[in-house]
């Protein structure tokens, strides 16, 4: 075999992903949007602006209501609810150890990485200590002790921040060490590279997952219809070629996706690309996030007139996560 010479290109997923939008005045700019620059938050709260620019490229220009937009522009708003919590959903209880969150029976979560191509604001994980708790670090050691000492789990998700910011190559390193545990049944995959930055489904990232020797679930995280362009639909049919079972969650979200025709639509569009809906997630309520939030009352109703509208296989489950909760929680009517 031929050593990697240092001068071998990267992928150029990578060339993408260093040159995404991280100031708020450049993206403002080229959506002819300038004019707003001066009603934005000085500081970031820790959690700086980033957006690649394809999935700037699906905003529609001029509207400072375009629900692309709303996901990654920093608010004012976010300084509005300093006394929610920073951690929501219990994470740093259900940490079994570094990278790894043991909440349900059978399925262990794994911080692959703490990097996102895209920085959601709503994210529920904003706050999250991820320098000192992905599971990739060293050679994923620790994730792996834990696995060997709970035989019990039969499911890996790789989660983070997002899993596929890793090297295809580091991915490797952990499937080469899983297939000592003959426990694992299936292997799943949060993320929501394939609709901001299709380019990371390349040749390489699909070899890998279709050599892979469990079942893969992808589960992706597309919150609005027009996220889905062609470039995703060409991303989620490689996906498909490669062997790996598609669904997606979405996060309801004030301003984006808070009506039936939009939801509707999201649903549609899903199917079009070989995705089934899988959750409709309420608010995790941490700071910042707080002006996304749609009430029960309104989520239920909105569920309601999709289970009108859509054959059952497209309606996502409407749930919320409970810090302590043996599964994601269903809404139900009262
Ligand atoms: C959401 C979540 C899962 C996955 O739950 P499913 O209902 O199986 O999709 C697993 N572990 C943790 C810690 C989670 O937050
Ligand atoms: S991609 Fe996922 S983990 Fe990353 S910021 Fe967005 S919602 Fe959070």
């Amino acid at each position: 075999m031929i050593a990697a010479s240092a001068a071998e290109p990267q992928p150029r997923w990578q060339a993408l992903w260093r040159e995404a939008i991280t100031d708020a005045g450049e993206l403002l700019q080229l959506l002819d949007l300038a004019h707003l620059a001066p009603h934005l938050p000085q500081a970031d709260a820790g959690f700086p602006l980033r957006v690649p620019r394809g999935f700037v490229a699906r905003m529609r220009r001029g509207d400072a209501r375009d629900p692309l937009l709303l996901q990654v522009l920093p608010q004012l708003a976010e300084c509005a609810d300093p006394a929610a919590a920073r951690d929501a959903v219990g994470d740093a209880a259900a940490r079994a150890a570094p990278g790894v969150i043991h909440k349900y029976r059978g399925r262990a979560l794994l911080i692959a990485s703490g990097a996102c191509a895209v920085h959601c604001r709503y994210c529920f994980r904003r706050h999250f200590p991820y320098a000192d708790e992905t599971a990739a670090a060293g050679r994923w050691q620790a994730a792996l002790a834990w696995l060997r000492a709970h035989p019990e789990i039969d499911e890996l998700i790789l989660s983070g921040g997002d899993p596929l910011s890793l090297a295809t190559a580091k991915l490797a390193e952990l499937d080469e060490a899983l297939r000592d545990f003959p426990q694992l049944r299936r292997l799943r995959i949060h993320t929501r590279l394939p609709v901001v930055l299709p380019e990371r489904v390349d040749a390489e990232l699909c070899r890998w997952l279709s050599g892979l020797p469990w079942p893969v679930a992808l589960v992706l995280h597309a919150n609005h219809p027009r996220e889905l362009d062609d470039s995703v639909a060409a991303a989620c049919a490689r996906l498909r070629h490669a062997g790996v079972r598609l669904l997606n969650q979405a996060v309801l979200l004030k301003g984006v996706n808070d009506d039936a025709g939009t939801l509707a639509a999201l649903g549609a569009r899903l199917f079009d690309l070989g995705v089934l809906p899988y959750y409709l997630h309420q608010l995790d309520r941490v700071r910042g996030t707080l002006h996304f939030e749609v009430d029960d009352d309104t989520a239920l109703a909105l569920h309601a007139e999709l289970r009108r509208r859509l054959p059952g296989y497209l309606v996502p489950r409407l749930v919320r996560e409970e810090a302590g909760a043996p599964a994601k929680t269903p809404l139900v009517p009262a």
